[in-house]
């Protein structure tokens, strides 16, 4: 592999430098005069963050191939700036035994263009009764280190105690998809309120997440454990992280980007796109997840990348499958609206897009500062770019896209996966 130059960056918008790369290695920062052999990339204007990281990505492989492979989502990832993404478990077969997780290992490691790192599922089959193979996945290739029901709530109090019990002995974390099951039941799909009694769809209140998010921070603190908190919507969690961090309860959290913008008003046309778990809720929501994204009380933005096929998202409201694209618009929805805002500065989206994902999931070589010594792992982003998003240009092969259409400022200009450039301006490299 040659070495790469970039030339002039920003790095964390700290101010430019050049970056030498050689066998996959940040070797030098600073003024860098010539470097022989070296492949040249000219980052004047650019800023130079650590790889993007993913905490929540559903690629469909095994099972629903025809939706998504680990092959085109690591491809989505590469666009989007990301150099590791955390594959959830919930596939089918799931992810739920050590031979499982190291399957999803080699087919990431094939691409080539990300890492892929496999969530191990907490109970068997996502039932929700009995804890899966957390040990042997942790002690597996795969390393698997977060593990998660997504898509389902543990919600058995006693099998999440369990849980984390036994990751604690290893340093692992359980990420918590937060939703009673009988405040929002399999049905519920808009945020409980004035609009979706009017729209007639059943309601998932806020207090269904954040009554869950309430127990499972006492449970963390009961077991010394760790617990992650997906896809936080409500102020209300928003609250409850907030105190429990000030009780130094081991809790971190995520929000995803679309929970930072799109607001339950987009239900009114009853446009399947919109359909996504936990929903969309009111702007005092949005307005509460920004602050507290700004303010640390949430540590990373997640996409919960769910990619569909066609036929399980052209339905009637509430037969759609939830979930949304996120891969490859992330970064430029989190420029928009919070770099945009003022509301974080560039190292600030260092540290929820990389460095404090790469913490929550122990991915050592990952989420670093660009210092000598770093794994080459850079994204490289144009803040002035302006651009319309248009689903038909995605890699992705599901088309659910709740941004197309939008213009977003400041966009993915390339990706450098330890020390290779797997992307530049929307297209692999
Ligand atoms: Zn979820």
């Amino acid at each position: 592999m040659p070495s790469l130059l970039i030339t002039g960056a920003d790095l964390l918008g700290r101010g430019a430098a050049d970056v030498l790369v050689e066998d996959g290695v940040i070797t030098e920062v600073g003024s860098i005069r010539s470097a022989r052999g070296a492949d040249v990339l000219d980052a004047d204007g650019l800023v130079a963050l650590p790889g993007l990281v993913d905490l929540h990505t559903h690629l469909r492989e095994p099972g629903r191939e025809d939706a998504e492979t680990i092959a085109s989502g690591a491809a989505a990832a590469a666009v989007g700036g990301f150099t590791a993404v955390l594959a959830m478990a919930n596939t089918d077969p799931v992810t739920d035994t050590a031979e499982a997780a190291e399957r999803i290992l080699d087919l990431g490691r094939a691409t080539g263009l990300v890492d892929v790192v496999p969530v191990g599922a907490v109970t068997k089959g996502l039932a929700g009764e009995e804890l899966a193979e957390l040990g042997l996945m942790h002690r597996s290739r795969a390393r698997t280190t977060v593990f998660s029901d997504d898509g389902r709530c543990v919600h058995d109090a006693r099998v999440m105690r369990r849980a984390l019990e036994y990751v604690r002995a290893f340093g692992g974390v359980v990420s918590q998809h937060a939703q009673d099951p009988h405040l929002a039941g399999p049905q519920a799909c808009a945020h409980e309120g004035e609009l979706s009694g009017r729209l007639g769809l059943p309601g998932w209140p806020g207090v269904a997440e954040e009554s869950v998010v309430a127990r499972d921070v006492m449970l963390a603190r009961h077991t010394g454990s760790r617990v992650h908190v997906a896809h936080v919507s409500t102020a209300g969690t928003v609250e409850v992280v907030r105190w429990a961090k000030a009780q130094g309860i081991a809790v971190t959290a995520e929000v995803t980007p679309h929970h930072l913008v799109l607001t339950t008003d987009l239900l009114a046309g009853y446009d399947p796109t919109f359909k996504v778990n936990p929903p969309l809720r009111p702007q005092e929501d949005v307005d509460a997840l920004r602050a507290a994204l700004a303010d640390g009380t949430i540590d990373a933005v997640a996409t919960d990348h769910a990619p569909h096929a066609r036929q399980d998202k052209e339905h009637a409201f509430v037969d759609a499958a939830f979930g949304m694209l996120g891969l490859e618009t992330a970064l430029a929805v989190v420029s928009d609206v919070m770099v945009g805002s003022g509301l974080l500065d560039w190292a600030g989206v260092a540290r929820v897009m990389s460095q404090a994902p790469a913490r929550i999931a122990g991915l050592g070589t990952h989420g670093g500062a660009l210092e000598v010594g770093d794994a080459a792992h850079i994204t490289l982003v144009d803040p002035t770019a302006e651009l319309t998003v248009d689903r038909g240009a995605s890699l992705s092969l599901s088309r659910n896209n709740p941004w197309h259409g939008r213009m977003l400022r400041g966009a993915v200009h390339a990706t450098v996966f330890g020390g290779r450039v797997t992307a530049q301006k929307g297209a692999l490299a």
